[in-house]
């Protein structure tokens, strides 16, 4: 029988929920951690790319803080939030957390990690090795199968030079969804590959459907391996503005305004031309 961890669903206030990890774990503000008694062979930095999704955001700290530390793993969770008025873009959101964790501290391994997802095992580390960890590869709401082989999001975790040399992510998605399969391609590009995590169980938390491009979102898709030696982490200069970075008692939120007229003008230069589908 596979053994399954209690998942703490219920929904609390902040300051209830600041409490009761507060009872059961060790976190210094920010949402940091570090094991006492025993050094932790790496540093881990967890990212979460947010927007307006706060009750699975408790839920998963909640459950999240619980279990990294049963792992004794040295860790800071990160909440990139982008601000509201410009369509989200998770890629983007994602590379800028990977950029400011970094400026903040030096971390060796990132995790990105959907909002809506919780691991139901005490054994899925969060550790890096060389290869990427696919972790949430089983999603009960999918009855645990895995939908396709080469199947690749949700929860991911990279080491430092893995990931710079895939220049991150593509920052050219706004809401389509398929970031994550254009990170696969520039893997598949660069002839690096993915473990699947030997505890892949998660469960999915509800939350309300957005609406889906699939057609703007091909457009961008199709020449995605051309593209990823210049749209990436060394292309997000002008992208994005940092508007607060706030040392919370449960995770550090980073607060960001994203430009989208600049990334616009970036799809048009590699001729790609989308409908405004804010
Ligand atoms: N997300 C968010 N707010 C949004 C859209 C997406 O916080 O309005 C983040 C969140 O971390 C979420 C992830 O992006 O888990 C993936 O988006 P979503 O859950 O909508 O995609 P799904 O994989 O469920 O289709
Ligand atoms: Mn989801």
């Amino acid at each position: 029988m596979i053994e399954k961890r209690r998942i703490l669903n219920e929904t609390l206030k902040w300051l209830d929920l600041e409490k009761t990890l507060n009872a059961s774990t060790t976190l210094v503000p920010g949402g940091y951690h570090r094991p006492v008694g025993c050094a932790s062979a790496q540093r881990l930095a967890v990212i979460i790319p947010y927007r307006d999704r706060e009750e699975n955001l408790k839920i998963l700290l909640n459950n999240l803080h619980r279990v990294l530390q049963k792992q004794q793993a040295e860790y800071a969770i990160f909440v990139v939030e982008q601000e509201s008025g410009t369509p989200f873009n998770r890629g983007l959101i994602k590379n800028i957390g990977y950029l400011e964790a970094q400026a903040l501290c030096h971390f060796d391994c990132f995790t990105f990690h959907d909002v809506d997802l919780v691991t139901e095992s005490e054994r899925n580390t969060y550790m890096c090795g060389t290869l990427a960890v696919h972790h949430a590869r089983r999603l009960n709401t999918w009855n645990y199968r895995v939908l396709y082989t080469f199947l690749f999001g949700g929860v991911l975790t990279f080491n430092e030079t893995y990931f710079s040399t895939i220049n991150g992510y593509s920052n050219l998605y706004f809401m389509w969804g398929a970031e994550d399969d254009d990170l696969f391609e520039r893997m598949r590009k660069k002839q690096l590959r993915f473990v699947a995590s030997k505890y892949p169980r998660y469960t999915a938390l509800n939350h309300e459907r957005e609406p889906r491009h699939p057609k703007e979102k091909m457009k961008i898709y199709a020449n995605s391996s051309q593209r990823m030696d210049t749209d990436g982490l060394n292309s997000m200069g002008r992208l994005y503005q940092v508007i607060s970075v706030d040392y919370k008692p449960l995770y550090t939120r980073i607060y960001v305004s994203v430009n989208q007229t600049e990334i616009y003008n970036q799809l048009k230069r590699y001729g790609i031309s989308l409908l405004n589908t804010k």
